[in-house]
């Protein structure tokens, strides 16, 4: 008896020792996001993308696979315990004639399509390449790395196409399930993932926000 005690009791202390770490990696997360979404931050952002893509002649609303064909990113496949990816789910560097971004042959294509768009990220914030991979855990991303995330939602979804469908579909006015429908819809024509789509909305309306 005395052994389910000490079963019992071991269990419990695991419990609460993967409570204590889940809410202090939880802390952490929230307290970079709210450094993240901030509207002068999120603009700065749009701004950089913006002058990137336009110094390279490149549309704002460029589909992320002719966006690569412009930047000369050539895209390779890799097995995830790949050398160069150490790691990560994709990796940028520069190759003779542009990028190359190796990426993951275990994601899905939402995902593959999110870090091929955070890679090129990267080339947007002037990073010198390849990336050091400080701030890539999966847990909790730096401050630098939740940037290039943001980089990568507005490529994949761009900020005046969404805007508006946002405006379009009076997204706003929708009830619960109108809503989930749009992130649904939005989440597969535009091959995102819901996550993606449902922080772009808080996002765009924080933008949205700022005096013109
Ligand atoms: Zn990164």
């Amino acid at each position: 008896m005395l052994y389910v005690y000490i079963l019992i009791g071991i269990f419990g202390l695991a419990c609460i020792i993967t409570m204590i770490v889940a809410s202090i990696i939880e802390a952490k997360k929230s307290r970079i996001s709210k450094e993240i979404m901030k509207p002068d931050v999120l603009m700065d952002c749009e701004k950089k993308l913006g002058e990137f893509l336009e110094s390279n002649k490149i549309s704002r609303r460029e589909d992320l696979l002719r966006l690569c064909q412009s930047l000369n990113v050539q895209i390779e496949t890799v097995p995830p315990i790949n050398r160069h990816l150490n790691g990560a789910e994709a990796v940028i560097d520069s190759s003779e004639n542009g990028y190359i971004v190796r990426v993951a042959e275990n994601l899905g294509v939402k995902q593959r399509r999110f870090a091929i768009a955070h890679e090129i990220g990267h080339v947007v914030m002037g990073d010198e390449l390849p990336v050091k991979r400080n701030g890539h855990g999966i847990f909790i991303r730096s401050k630098d790395e939740q940037i290039r995330d943001y980089i990568a939602a507005a490529i994949l979804l761009p900020r005046d196409k969404f805007s508006q469908l946002l405006a379009e579909k009076r997204f706003y006015s929708l009830g619960t399930k109108g809503k989930n429908e749009f992130i649904a819809t939005v989440s597969e024509e535009f091959d995102v993932d819901e996550s993606v789509v449902i922080k772009r909305i808080k996002e765009c309306k924080l933008l949205a926000e700022i005096p013109s």
